[in-house]
């Protein structure tokens, strides 16, 4: 315990370094800090959106920076420069999301329940730009997600890249169906891979559910589900809410997450084909560092 809240002081420490550059900016010059403010807003504001948080950072840290720059304002120019600090960043933050939503925003999305049981849950990767979403060169990935869990220490593990699975959060949840429809595909049996140092890329998206929405002629693809924890099979119409299978770690993996995209086209039991359609989640297009809540038992 005492060896977590050391290592987390430490990580927390390294987000307030920048906090210091920031003050030592608006105290050198007393006339050349309204220069810096749209610069530093800028470069703030990218790395709270598109540093991936929780790899070495708990995510409690993520508003440090930003928190730091408004104070450290105020603390040098008074109201004022708080005032002007916290503008500039909301303003660059805005601007940034945009840019990094690219395209998704104005192309049709499918509306998807939460697909996880009860619990935070963080994005890796997700955006409508590579930079924020590895997925995004992939024409039928383009707008997949990869969802972590947080735990309460708001670290998506326990250690940094741990052997072993049950060290993170997300391991062995249950992955609930986030459409009515149909199974079209099941892949089940594959083992998982050791973290970071194996991965299966002979089965890339490991064991993985598709489904087809009822009405519709898009596809839903899980991956990298636990052996033997899928609940349904091909033809079975399943409904938004039902359990499906667990989160695991096999296929082209390098740690536990559940991988998650929609699809037109392509092969009804395959996931790696088609072109990618946007997801929203309760009515949000996610990109990275985004949060959401699993699917709450109180639903019907
Ligand atoms: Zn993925």
């Amino acid at each position: 315990m005492l060896v977590a809240l050391m290592i987390v002081s430490i990580l927390t420490m390294e987000a307030t370094i920048p906090a210091y550059v920031i003050y030592s900016i608006y105290t050198y010059s007393s006339t050349g800090w309204w220069l810096w403010l749209p610069i530093l807003s800028v470069v703030i504001a990218a790395i709270v959106a598109i540093m991936p948080w929780c790899q070495f950072i708990p995510y409690f840290a993520r508003p440090i920076v930003p928190l730091a720059m408004v104070a450290a304002a105020g603390h040098a120019r008074g109201l004022l420069g708080a005032c002007a600090s916290a503008a500039f960043l909301l303003a660059a933050w805005a601007l940034i999301r945009r840019w990094l939503n690219g395209d998704s925003l104005r192309l049709e999305a499918i509306e998807i329940s939460p697909p996880l049981a009860p619990g935070v849950y963080f994005v890796g990767q997700g955006g409508g730009n590579s930079e924020v979403n590895h997925h995004f060169r992939n024409e039928s990935q383009r707008f997949a997600l990869d969802i972590l869990r947080l735990n309460w220490l708001t670290m998506r593990a326990w250690g940094f890249f741990p052997q072993r699975l049950g060290r993170y959060a997300i391991y062995s949840t249950q992955v609930l169906c986030p459409v009515a429809g149909v199974v079209t595909a099941v892949v089940d049996g594959l083992p998982d891979t050791d973290p970071l140092v194996q991965r299966d890329t002979d089965h890339i998206a490991g064991n993985h559910i598709v489904i087809r929405c009822a009405g519709a002629s898009t596809f839903v693809g899980l991956a990298h589900l636990l052996a033997g924890s899928i609940q349904v099979r091909v033809g079975d119409a399943v409904s938004a809410g039902q359990p499906l299978a667990r989160v695991g770690n096999s296929g082209n993996t390098t740690e536990p997450h559940l991988h998650i995209h929609a699809k037109v086209g392509g092969a009804p039991d395959s996931m790696l084909d088609g072109q990618g359609v946007p997801l929203r989640i309760r009515g949000r297009f996610l990109m990275r560092n985004d949060l959401f809540r699993g699917l709450s038992l109180r639903k019907g």
